[in-house]
């Protein structure tokens, strides 16, 4: 990873380092309620605040519009505590004289975390007025919050470009990964992409078939595609003015040696709901008032012989409506299938986006795979092939 900087190249000691973090965890009633995004900056706070700099977190947290106590950072400011086992000064603004006292007052070592930045307007603008006044506090910026980086905001981007700019230690190990799975990949590289549309995920598509050697299509949007080839589809959700793009993207992929895997059968059930009564059809007999809710059978076999000829696996979207037993019979039964062949060393595994986490975690392989990315929208974007603002500020030019 030559191309960023990482802690390894910043020299730490009595400077004041600015740390933007992602601290935007789930809560309820001032609990944190998943504590994961915490978890993954512990390493780089501790090494910076061991190397006795003086490390000041910078988060937004929440959309508010202007300031709002009930956005505040002050309790998860308090969880972080928790999870360094350490103290974590709080200060109730992120720029201007609390935020100046607060970092005049640290000693080398201190953990300081600043007030939600959003409640500033201009952090979203990237406002270079905001932008000096939040560079001000720090000797040196790193950037720890890759779920933050497709944003361009003053402290996702603008603060790279005022100060010296490192990437922190989840920075780097997700772009590390990232790269290894989609960038400078072991051969062949399979993809599984599933979820509810192929409306939201069409620039994902078209990146992917230029990237990867074989596509596996499940989900909701699997539907579009067969019905685009003519298959009767009953009544399962598609978006039928779609076919078009799908038939293009069919055509792209086989001109640039992109093999798709569609179901070739189907799990089909006459209620959205759960244990909804249903039953296994050949594309040739799906029922006319039926939904296809997950792949059958067949189609397991075909995805797992296609992970068996993959050295690299991309992972977004799960193959049927997993939140509705046992319609995530799919998705469950090729998770643990990757997992395995992760533990086995014949896998790389990268998965990411909100469903796909949920859905790995309900089949309890969440930790077996070799990368799993937290980070939602920067994640997709990733996998879109769009460059994230936030780690381009950090490429060394
Ligand atoms: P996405 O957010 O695009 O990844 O979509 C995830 C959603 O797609 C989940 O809520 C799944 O329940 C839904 N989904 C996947 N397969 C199907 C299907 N065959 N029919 C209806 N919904 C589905």
């Amino acid at each position: 990873m030559s191309s960023f900087r990482t802690l390894n190249d910043a020299d730490v000691k009595d400077k004041r380092v600015l740390v933007r973090v992602d601290l935007n965890v789930p809560t309820e009633n001032g609990k944190v309620t998943d504590a994961t995004r915490l978890e993954r900056i512990v390493p780089t706070i501790k090494e910076i605040a061991d190397k006795g700099g003086k490390v000041i977190l910078l988060s937004h947290f929440g959309r508010p519009k202007g300031r709002d106590a009930k956005d505040s950072l002050r309790p998860v400011a308090a969880a972080l505590a928790t999870e360094l086992g350490r103290d974590v000064a709080f200060a109730e603004d992120c720029i201007g004289p609390q935020a100046d006292s607060a970092v005049a007052k640290m000693k080398a070592g201190d953990v300081l975390c600043l007030e939600n930045t959003r409640f500033h307007k201009e952090e979203e603008k990237n406002n270079p007025a905001f932008v000096a006044a939040l560079a001000k506090l720090g000797d040196i910026y790193v950037n720890d919050a890759f779920s933050a980086a497709h944003r361009a905001h003053a402290s996702t981007e603008g603060l790279a470009h005022k100060l010296p700019a490192y990437a922190g230690r989840a920075m780097q190990r997700e772009l590390e990964h990232l790269s290894a799975a989609l960038e400078k990949p072991k051969r062949p590289v399979a993809a599984i992409v599933g979820g509810a549309k192929v409306s939201t995920k069409l620039e994902l598509l078209s990146n992917l078939i230029e990237k990867v050697d074989a596509l596996i299509i499940g989900g909701g949007m699997a539907n579009t595609f067969l019905h685009a080839q003519g298959v009767n589809i009953g009544k399962s959700l598609a978006e039928k003015d779609m076919a078009g793009t799908a038939r293009e993207i069919l055509t792209k992929a086989e001109s640039k040696n992109c093999a798709i895997i569609l179901p070739v059968d189907a799990v089909v059930a006459y209620h959205f709901e759960a244990n909804a009564p249903s039953h296994a059809y050949g594309l040739d007999a799906i029922p006319h008032d039926g939904m296809i809710l997950d792949v059958g059978p067949q189609s397991i076999e075909r995805i797992k012989a296609a992970i068996d000829d993959a050295a690299t696996l991309v992972w977004n979207g799960p193959l049927g409506a997993f939140e509705l037993r046992p319609f995530d019979h799919a998705t469950v039964v090729i998770a643990r299938y990757v997992a395995e062949h992760t533990k086995a060393k014949k896998l790389i595994s990268v998965a990411g986006g909100g469903d796909t986490v949920a859905a790995l975690n309900a089949a309890h392989v969440g930790h077996a795979l070799t990368y799993v990315s937290t980070a939602g929208g920067a994640f997709l974007e990733w996998m879109e092939g769009k460059p994230l603002p936030g780690v381009e500020a950090l490429r060394v030019k």
